[in-house]
């Protein structure tokens, strides 16, 4: 590895895209800048707001929450007990230690506690694929946990996600979800505002910053997953990024700045959850509708009666 650019330090990371190598010192202040050009560029976050931030154990949560920490914000990890057992405790430890270590406060949030249902159970009685139930609950209890708090909500999505969304998007020209996809939601009534402060970083810039830092992962594999269904957009992703250093970034940004005009949405009625309140496409929400199904199979269902 050559020597750093800015110093004559040994580098720790060579960025392709700029054509230069970083120490360890000046590529922190780089993601660290990248991360405030994000939250500037798409207006994400106030100095006076709080932000939450979903801890799953992973890198890219874990790295979001550090660096709204280093940027002087006021934010606050949340962990949501799926219900795992084994996996969730092991998880758990992992967001622990790293809360202690940065002196980040957090909130252990049970499923079965705080919703009456786990995700186990919820899979139990819905026929639905594992890992996009688990996704849609995950940023249902969040969604929930951030409006409790008056908080803005932080996800680790960063911009090999987006990208590899945006070619999953592109390929299927959904025009509603191109028109949708953004690093920033907008709050409305019953939802909180959703932002994605790492959506200017590649998944190496990422996973550098945590090796340096030596932030640890939970090391275990979630017991549901069976490979992600969006393997081949994020292999894709990549490949664009090694063909055309730089590719990502000038897509991602160029897409945002363009969507509006290629994009234009159609009408789209969004209704309320008659349950919950949750913004849904249909009379209930998902998380409503896998609740009752869940309820009915395990016989909880009062209206359900074997007498007619
Ligand atoms: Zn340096
Ligand atoms: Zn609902």
């Amino acid at each position: 590895m050559p020597k750093c650019k800015l110093c004559s330090a040994q580098s720790v990371i060579w960025l392709r895209d700029q054509n230069r190598g970083l120490c360890q010192k000046h590529f922190e202040e780089y993601f660290l800048s990248r991360v405030k050009r994000a939250i500037s560029k798409y207006k994400m976050l106030k100095k006076s707001e709080k932000v939450v931030v979903g801890l799953s154990g992973g890198k890219d949560s874990l790295v979001t929450a550090w660096s709204l920490k280093k940027l002087g914000y006021n934010v606050e990890g949340v962990f949501i007990d799926l219900g795992f057992k084994h996996y969730s405790e092991a998880s758990f430890k992992a967001v622990e230690n790293f809360c202690k270590r940065f002196n980040i406060p957090f909130e252990r949030v049970d499923m079965k506690n705080k919703f009456g249902v786990t995700v186990p159970e919820l899979l139990s009685a819905n026929r639905r694929k594992s890992c996009s139930l688990c996704g849609s609950v995950k940023r249902y209890v969040l969604n929930k946990i951030a409006l409790e708090k008056n908080a803005i909500l932080a996800t680790g999505h960063h911009l090999s996600d987006e990208i590899s969304q945006l070619i999953g998007n592109f390929l299927n020209l959904q025009h509603e979800y191109l028109w949708r996809q953004s690093p920033i939601l907008p709050e409305e009534e019953g939802m909180a505002r959703k932002i994605k402060p790492l959506c200017l970083l590649r998944e190496e810039e990422i996973e550098k910053i945590a090796e340096i830092l030596q932030i640890q992962p939970v090391r275990e594999k979630c017991p549901f997953s069976k490979g992600a269904t969006t393997f081949k957009n994020r292999k894709l992703a990549k490949e664009i990024e090694n063909i055309f250093p730089g590719a990502s970034y000038r897509l991602y940004t160029q897409f945002l700045e363009k969507k509006e005009e290629i994009f234009k949405p159609h009408e789209v009625e969004l209704k309320r959850c008659k349950i919950c309140g949750y913004k849904t496409i249909l009379d209930i929400c998902n998380f409503c509708r896998w609740k009752m199904k869940w309820e009915e199979k395990s016989g909880k269902l009062k209206v359900k009666s074997h007498n007619i």
